[in-house]
C-alpha cells in the first residue's frame, strides 16, 4: 500500500500493535481507517463509503452516529464524569441502568453488576462461581465448563472457558479447570444421514459424558451462547437448549447465558433466552448494552447465586473485587438512554419483522456456487462457503472482496457473518445482499 511517512496508515504501522491480526501483514499493508459513521454506513479516510453488515463487532444496535447517545455522554460528563462503586459509592446513572435490565429480563433476577467488557464480565463471572462454590463449602466443585468454539472474551479465565484453537495457542490456555463439550452445530457437525433430533441427542450425550468423566461433584458451572456467535454464528439444533437444562439441574450445574451478542433483540426477541426458552442463573450484557458507543457490559445474576456470595463477603469483610470504571456513570448513562432508544423505535420487533426476509436473503447467497449452506437466526446468519483449497480461508477472501465492493461484514474459518445494525431497513438488507452477491460473483469469475 502506497502512504505518507506522516499518513494515519503509517503511523498507525509505526506506533500500534493491532488487535486480531497477523502483525507481519498488518506491518505490510496496513489498516483501513475508518473515520466516521452514520446510521447502518461508514466512511473510510478516502471518502469510501461501507455498510457495516456486521455492526462493528456484532454491537451498534441503533447504527453509528446516534446524537442522543452523544447527548447523554456529553450532560452525564458535564454533571459527574467519573465516580467509582468502592466503599459504599455510588451513583444515579448505574442504578438506573441496574433497574431497567431487572425489568426487562423475562425470568426473575435479583442483581446486575457493570463491567467494561464482555470478557471481563466473563471472567469475574467465573471467580463469582469459584468464590461462592467456596462460601458453600464445596471448594471441590470449580470446573467450568465451555463449548467448542464458544466465544466468551480473551482475558484468562473468559479465554479459557473460549473453545477456539487460535485464543488458547501460544497463551498457555486454557487454564486446566475449563473444560470443553462438543459444538452443537447440526450445520457443520451433523453426520451423513443423521437426523436434527439425533444429533441433539449425541450432543447430550456428549455433554452427559464430560460431567460423567470428571465428576459432577467437580463442576460448577457451564457456558454458552445461545447462538454461537464468533465461532461463525452457530445456531443450536432444536432441543438443544431444553435438553442442557435438564442435564444442568439434575447434576446441580449453574448456567451462564452468554447474551453479549445476542441481548436486545438480535435474535428477534429482546433476549435469545426468550428465543430458546433458556433461564439461566447468570445473564451476561455487553455490545448491543450500549451500542458500544462506550465500553459497557453487565453481569445479572439470580437469588441463589447471589446470596452465598454476599454471605462470604460478610464472612471476609469485602468481597475482594472491583475495577476503577466498575459502573462507569458516563457509560451506564449512555447504556441506558441506548436502551430507551431500542425500546422507542422497537428495534427488537424491526429485527423481528424483517429476520424473515434477512434469512432468505442469506438462503438466497447460499445457492451461489461458492456457497455450501446458509444459518442464522433473526438478524444474524451465515454463509457457509465450500471449495477452497485450503480450508479456514475462504471466509477472509470472500470478506476482503465484499470490503472492496463496499460492505463490512466478517470471514469466520470459510464462513462469511452477517449482523447488521438492528435499525437496517428493508431496502438497506436488499442493498447489502446485492453487494455481497456481487462480490461473490467477482470472486468466483477470478477462481475461474
Ligand atoms: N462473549 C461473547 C459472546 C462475545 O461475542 C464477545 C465478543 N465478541 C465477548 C464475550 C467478549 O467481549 P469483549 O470483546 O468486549 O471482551
Amino acid at each position: 500500500m502506497d502512504m505518507l511517512p506522516n499518513s494515519t496508515e503509517a503511523r498507525d504501522i509505526r506506533y500500534q500493535m493491532p488487535a486480531a491480526a497477523d502483525m507481519r501483514k498488518h506491518e505490510e499493508t496496513g489498516s483501513v481507517v475508518i473515520e466516521r459513521g452514520e446510521g447502518i454506513y461508514v466512511y473510510d479516510n478516502t471518502g469510501k463509503r461501507y455498510i457495516e453488515g456486521l455492526a462493528g463487532l456484532w454491537s451498534v444496535a441503533v447504527g453509528f452516529g446516534e446524537p442522543r447517545l452523544a447527548k447523554a455522554a456529553f450532560d452525564q460528563m458535564s454533571k459527574l464524569p467519573y465516580y467509582h462503586q468502592f466503599n459504599y459509592k455510588t451513583h444515579g446513572p448505574s442504578v438506573d441502568l441496574a433497574e431497567k435490565l431487572l425489568s426487562l429480563i423475562p425470568f426473575p433476577m435479583s442483581k446486575v453488576h457493570f463491567t467494561s467488557s464482555g470478557s471481563e464480565a466473563n471472567d469475574l463471572v467465573a471467580k463469582m462461581v469459584w468464590y461462592r462454590s467456596n462460601a458453600m463449602g464445596r471448594p471441590e466443585k470449580k470446573k467450568i465448563i465451555g463449548r467448542i468454539k464458544g466465544y466468551h472474551g480473551v482475558t484468562i479465565a473468559a479465554g479459557s472457558i473460549t473453545g477456539i484453537e487460535r485464543n488458547h495457542t501460544s497463551f498457555d490456555l486454557p487454564l486446566d479447570r475449563m473444560i470443553h463439550t462438543s459444538c452443537p452445530s447440526y450445520e457443520l457437525f451433523g453426520k451423513e444421514g443423521e437426523s436434527e433430533a439425533d444429533f441433539t441427542a449425541r450432543m447430550l450425550a456428549d455433554l452427559e459424558a464430560l460431567i460423567e468423566r470428571e465428576g459432577a461433584d467437580t463442576i460448577a458451572a457451564m457456558w454458552g451462547e445461545p447462538v454461537m456467535g464468533a465461532g461463525g454464528v452457530l445456531p443450536p439444533p432444536a432441543g438443544y437448549w431444553a435438553g442442557v437444562q435438564a442435564i444442568l439441574r439434575k447434576h446441580d450445574i449453574l448456567l451462564v447465558a452468554d447474551e453479549v451478542i445476542c441481548g436486545f433483540g438480535r435474535t428477534g426477541k429482546m433476549f435469545a433466552c426468550e428465543t430458546y426458552d433458556i433461564v439461566p442463573d447468570v445473564l451476561v450484557l455487553s455490545k448491543q448494552l450500549s451500542s458500544s458507543y462506550l465500553p459497557l457490559s453487565a453481569i445479572v445474576i439470580n437469588d441463589a447465586f447471589y446470596q452465598p456470595i454476599a454471605d462470604e463477603s460478610h464472612r471476609i469483610g469485602s468481597f475482594g473485587h472491583g475495577f476503577t470504571a466498575s459502573g462507569h456513570p458516563v457509560a451506564t448513562a449512555v447504556g441506558l438512554e441506548n436502551v430507551k432508544i431500542i425500546e422507542e423505535r422497537d428495534l427488537v420487533g424491526n429485527a423481528a419483522r424483517l429476520a424473515q426476509m434477512f434469512q432468505a436473503g442469506i438462503k438466497d447467497l447460499a445457492t451461489h456456487p461458492l456457497a455450501d449452506h446458509a444459518r442464522g437466526v433473526g438478524l444474524i446468519g451465515a454463509v457457509e462457503l465450500k471449495g477452497w483449497d485450503k480450508p479456514g480461508q475462504a471466509g477472509t477472501a470472500v470478506a476482503d472482496r465484499m470490503q472492496a465492493e463496499g460492505l463490512i461484514i466478517r470471514g469466520i474459518g470459510d464462513a462469511i457473518c452477517f449482523c447488521p445494525p438492528l435499525i437496517i431497513t428493508e431496502a438497506q438488507v436488499t442493498e447489502m445482499f446485492a453487494i455481497a452477491r456481487a462480490a461473490m460473483d467477482a470472486v468466483a469469475a477470478e477462481r475461474g
